[in-house]
């Protein structure tokens, strides 16, 4: 038997994890060591050597695209396909489980799976029902609730009878009368996938006894990411007699606010016995540089069980920090780079643009659209594509034309106005029958007292809301149209119910929003009102310009979501305090570690060519406000960094406004002799920071942000500014 394609291209520490008898093992290295490989390379050793047969072996991971990628992995080095193989992600194979033994889990045959929306739809169902107040006990809070102790084994039974606690008394009788909800529907969310195949174990002594004998390892990547559920589901499976393969890197552990417990690689010693540790310390994926940096960014953590890294390559280029001036300008320098590594025989899909948040996404998809280059957003939806912004869309529509029947569905009852499912049912029928829009049709249930007094009073509440809305819009510069309607909508107060990261990547897409408006340039259509065409170009927008998968496309991803993956040329970009760390990881130290992990799993993402970006201003709901630049990058040593100055600019941006004056880097003396973060004083608004100014001669304006009075649009030859 020849195994050297299984052994070749392995270093002696990755060939003790790979061909040692059986046994369990943990390999705990940093990035880029080639845990992802030795797990692959250790499966084919136990078919090839151990005879183990490919129904013998579960091995899990956490995102689709990386279980993707394993699979692949798999397949080239065995010519094996993997199609019955038990290789997925926990939620993936929780799955599997549950169809297969949808009797004994107590489901029925057709289940359906309720996503993180349908969930919280369903929430709010309940609490309704249950005669609760909405606004104390918000659907997504519950939720939250709800989902994170499921992630810890637990259901309602688990908290005992004496519950004194009037807060958690609640929460407990809305999660019982949701589960009663979903058991009567046949729904499962994602939390219950992990939850419910735990139990069908736990409650089955036969089937347990049956997959334990039929798996005789159990393999895990990705392992310091593991929540309690996680980790009592592998514990199950893998029973008394197989063995554990286990790879992780407690530096590479982002998901703490999702209930992950590194200390979990610390029970493993208990948990299985005779436990071998492995430690990879050969890097293979970057170079020296951008190793070096990473290295020294994560010894700034204290909490950590400590290891090297090395490589044999070079130094390779140095990392190149990049102060964009805004955050167009750091889009438009990441695709002049991205065409550069093109025109030099690079692919696309060899670049990757990460990010800490998802709104982020959006000025890159601009800059990437009309320089006509194919992207992929990856564990996201495009920006025009999300929830919350369709929400805005659905808003602004109605403001100028009442008949958008598609728009009036979706936020005739959002945010909650007590409009149910029988009110629009009457609505949707009055509108058939006599041929007119839902909002026509509501007006005239209304006038003819067709409904019951709260269902009449919440649909007047309701136009009367868009007729405001829409009345005092008028005139208004778009990006302020687009900012009324998004905070009179009640969308913002809405979402903020919406606890934890998600919550606040709606709250900060929505505000994203109010950006894109500012920047937005109509077009060829100059007699279109700018709304109108704003709104046009949304609706394309969200159509077909993201390019397939299997097309040469720029890659775009959250940080959280290139977890496990590498490309020759990374961009990290927003490397601003505030932004990346994020704001709400400021207020703790253990936040703060889990942020530098976040960033030494982007650093570590880059093979060859490693940015940083940072804007030294960023519109933020719609204002530009100045920056400081991410204290992540003053803890990396100089001498693998080299600063990148922008080009002096000859043309104009595409999306710069037609009638405003592109300012550059080098541009920053506006014609009143002002600079830009200049302190100055206006007689009735006391002192501000010049922020932007725009236009020239006459028509200069400046937007200052005063300390006291916030930020201002002023004409320069009006303002009678001094300087402070
Ligand atoms: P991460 O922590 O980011 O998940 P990892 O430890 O799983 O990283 P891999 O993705 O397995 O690392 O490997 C990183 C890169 O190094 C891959 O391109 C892999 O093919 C390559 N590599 C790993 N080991 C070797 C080796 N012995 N010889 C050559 N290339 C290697
Ligand atoms: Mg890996």
């Amino acid at each position: 038997m020849d195994v050297s394609p299984i052994l070749d291209d392995l270093n002696d520490a990755q060939r003790e994890a790979v061909a040692a008898p059986p046994g369990n093992m943990l390999v705990l290295a940093g990035a880029g060591s080639g845990k992802t490989r030795v797990l692959v390379h250790r499966i084919a050793w136990l078919m090839e050597v151990e005879k183990l047969s490919p129904y013998a072996i579960l091995a899990v991971t956490f995102t689709n695209k990386a279980a993707g990628e394993m699979r692949t992995r798999i397949e080239q080095l065995l010519d094996f396909p993997v199609g019955q193989m038990w290789v997925g992600t926990f939620h993936g194979l929780a799955h599997r489980l549950l169809r297969t033994h949808w009797r004994e889990a107590g489901l029925p045959q057709g289940f359906q799976i309720l996503d993180s929306e349908d969930q919280q739809r369903a929430i709010k169902r309940v609490i309704r029902a249950m005669d609760l107040d909405e606004d104390r006990w918000p659907a997504k809070q519950i939720q939250w609730f709800i989902n994170a102790r499921k992630d810890e084994g637990k259901r309602p039974a688990s908290f005992g009878g004496d519950i004194r606690d009037p807060v958690l008394q609640t929460q407990l009788r809305v999660w019982t009368a949701y589960e009663e909800a979903c058991q009567r529907s046949g729904l499962v969310d994602f939390a219950e996938l992990l939850l419910r195949s735990f139990e069908l174990f736990r409650d089955n002594a036969d089937l347990l006894a049956h997959y334990q004998r039929r798996f005789s390892y159990v393999l895990v990547d990705e392992f310091q990411d593991t929540n309690a559920i996680q980790y009592e589901w592998i514990r199950m499976i893998a029973g008394r007699t197989a063995h554990v393969f286990i790879v992780g890197d407690d530096d590479q552990s982002i998901y703490g606010w999702r209930g992950a417990r590194v200390g979990n690689i610390l029970r493993l010693g208990k948990d299985y016995p005779g436990l071998a540790t492995v430690r990879l310390e050969q890097n293979y994926r970057s170079t020296g540089h951008i190793l070096n940096a990473a290295n020294a960014l994560i010894s700034h953590n204290t909490e950590r069980m400590g290891k090297k890294l090395w490589t044999e390559d070079g130094e390779g280029d140095p990392i190149r920090v990049f102060a964009a001036f805004n955050e167009r300008e750091e889009a438009s320098f990441v695709v002049d780079r991205i065409r550069d590594w093109v025109s030099q025989g690079g692919t696309r899909r060899e670049c990757a643009i990460l990010y800490r948040s998802n709104a982020q996404s959006r000025t890159f998809e601009e800059a990437l659209i009309s320089a006509g280059m194919p992207y992929r957003v990856y564990g996201g939806l495009r920006f025009f594509e999300r929830q919350e912004i369709k929400d805005a869309l659905a808003y602004l529509r109605l403001t100028e034309n009442r008949h958008d029947d598609a728009s009036f569905e979706r936020v005739v009852n959002l945010p909650t106005r007590g409009i149910g499912a029988r009110t629009m049912e009457e609505v949707r029928a009055v509108a058939r029958d006599r041929q007119l829009s839902l909002w026509q049709a509501a007006g005239r249930l209304r006038d003819e007292r067709g409904l019951t007094a709260r269902a009449s009073a919440a649909l007047e509440a309701f136009q009367d809301l868009v007729d405001s809305l829409a009345s005092s819009v008028q005139g208004l510069p778009l990006h302020e149209q687009v900012d009324a309607v998004v905070r009179g909508s009640g969308l913002i107060e809405h979402y903020r119910n919406e606890r934890g990261e998600r919550g606040e990547a709606r709250i900060e897409n929505l505000e994203e929003l109010v950006s894109a408006a500012r920047g937005f340039e109509s077009g060829p259509d100059e007699d279109m009102p700018p709304l109108s065409s704003f709104l046009a170009h949304a609706a394309l927008e969200a159509g077909d310009a993201q390019g397939d998968a299997w097309d040469d496309c720029v890659q775009l991803m959250t940080l959280h979501s290139a977890k496990g993956l590498e490309f020759p040329l990374v961009f990290l970009c927003g490397m601003e305090d505030g932004l990346f760390p994020h704001q709400r990881s400021l207020l703790d130290a253990g936040g703060l570690e889990e942020e530098r992990r976040l960033c030494y799993v982007g650093m570590t993402r880059a093979m060859r060519q490693l940015y940083l970006l940072w804007a030294e201003a960023r519109r933020i709901f719609g204002t530009d406000t100045l920056t400081v630049q991410s204290r992540f990058i003053s803890e990396l040593p100089p001498e693998h960094l080299e600063e990148v100055r922008a080009r002096p600019r000859v043309s104009q941006p595409v999306w710069q406004g037609r009638n405003r004056m592109m300012k550059t880097a080098q541009a920053t003396q506006t014609p009143g002799g002002f600079r830009l973060g200049q302190v100055v004083r206006h007689e009735k608004f006391g002192d501000g920071v010049v922020l932007n100014f725009e236009g020239d001669g006459a028509h200069t304006r400046v937007q200052v942000n005063f300390h006291g009075a916030g930020t201002k649009w002023l004409v320069l030859a009006y303002a009678n500014l001094t300087a402070s």
